[in-house]
């Protein structure tokens, strides 16, 4: 869930409850992310020896992998105290120094979507984060005087799904940058499991196996589709959910096999139908579905980009064969002959 949704006052406050219950809170019960997390434990022991705050932590990948759940386990690991907020809620300068100024020594200050921080609030943030510094002017017009507070030492684990959107000066004051991918479909398997039993609903292996391949490699996703099988299983009078289950509720809501749901297929139709599988730039995709060109770009993308649907070329995005085949159609010759992605044809 993301912070605006959390903040959001018409969202479901079972829907917190729920996502929070099911968030792991320690490294050990963090499933996946192999290579991040062993990297982590290491530097949270070294950090934990020294007795000095964990170095600033910039996580970067497609939103619901992992990214904000990971900060908090940080924060228990250390057992510091952790502050979450986000780069479009700090709107003034004052906003971060009022923030900065009350936090606790050690302290995690997570800033979700921090590509979206100001450019003077960025500002604010170089000297806290590089020398526990922070400027703050006081008084106006030619009486104004800047002066230097000293901060707490802290650490600010910074989250975006667009690395390419921070700035340099920002991005190089973190000193551990790490990337989330998508999960494979055993640690997926693992996760639903996870969370159908803090459910207290049973489903079995291929149940769960199932459901895996039709998240797009996103716990966040499985934990929505995990939820709403429960409600057809259970709408059913079935106690365990089974493969059959799955199927039944991912056809339900426009689920395909391959994980993808309706505007992924709105996107692949207007590439091909509309577009005669392009190269068409990405406004023009976003106009004719009626989307934001900034969701389809963080959300839908990245996965169709992994599935090998989607080619990205500096004239626009291109339809590849496998695309075709995702929404049931034949590929055109010209597409098979020019498509070295296509792993539908290579078998
Ligand atoms: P992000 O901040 O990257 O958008 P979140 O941290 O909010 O993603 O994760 C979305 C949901 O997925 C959370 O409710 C959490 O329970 C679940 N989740 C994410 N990663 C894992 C994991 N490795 N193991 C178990 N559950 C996870």
């Amino acid at each position: 869930m993301n912070r605006q949704e959390e903040l959001d006052p018409n969202h479901q406050p079972s829907e917190t409850v729920f996502e929070q219950s099911l968030r792991p809170k320690r490294l050990a019960e963090f499933i996946g992310q192999d290579s991040l997390k062993g990297n982590l434990h290491v530097f949270l022991q070294a950090t934990l020896e020294r007795k000095e705050p964990l170095d600033h932590l910039l996580l970067y990948g497609p939103p619901g992998l992992g990214k904000t759940t990971l900060a908090h386990i940080i924060a228990n690991e250390l057992d510091v105290a952790i502050h979450v907020t986000s780069g479009p809620a700090i709107e003034r300068p004052g906003d971060l120094v009022g923030i900065l100024t009350n936090l606790e020594p050690g302290a995690v200050l997570f800033i979700d979507e921090i590509h979206r921080l100001g450019r003077l609030v960025e500002e604010i943030l170089y000297p806290a984060m590089e020398d526990w510094k922070v400027d703050v002017l006081i008084g106006k017009g030619p009486a104004a005087r800047s002066i230097r507070l000293d901060l707490q030492r802290f650490t600010v684990i910074g989250a975006t799904t667009r690395q390419g959107l921070l700035t340099g000066p920002l991005r190089d004051r973190f000193g551990i940058i790490s990337h989330f991918d998508y999960y494979d479909k055993e640690a997926l398997a693992q996760i639903i499991c996870r969370s159908a039993s803090i459910l207290g609903y049973a489903i079995s292996e291929d149940g769960a196996n199932v459901l895996s391949s039709r998240s797009r490699g996103t716990p966040r996703i499985a934990n929505r589709l995990l939820k709403r099988v429960r409600d057809f299983a259970q709408y059913d009078g079935k106690s365990t959910i089974d493969e059959v289950a799955v199927e039944r509720a991912c056809s339900q809501l426009g689920v395909d096999g391959n994980g993808l749901d309706r505007l992924d297929h709105s996107v692949l139709r207007a590439l091909i139908e509309k577009y005669n599988g392009g190269p068409v730039g990405l406004e023009t995709i976003a106009a004719t579905i009626g989307e934001d060109a900034g969701t389809i770009e963080d959300v839908v993308e990245p996965f169709l980009m992994q599935l090998g649907c989607l080619i990205r070329t500096n004239r626009g995005r291109m339809a590849s064969a496998a695309a075709y085949l995702a929404l049931g159609k034949t590929p055109p010759a010209k597409v098979l002959a020019s498509d070295e992605n296509d792993l539908f044809s290579k078998g």
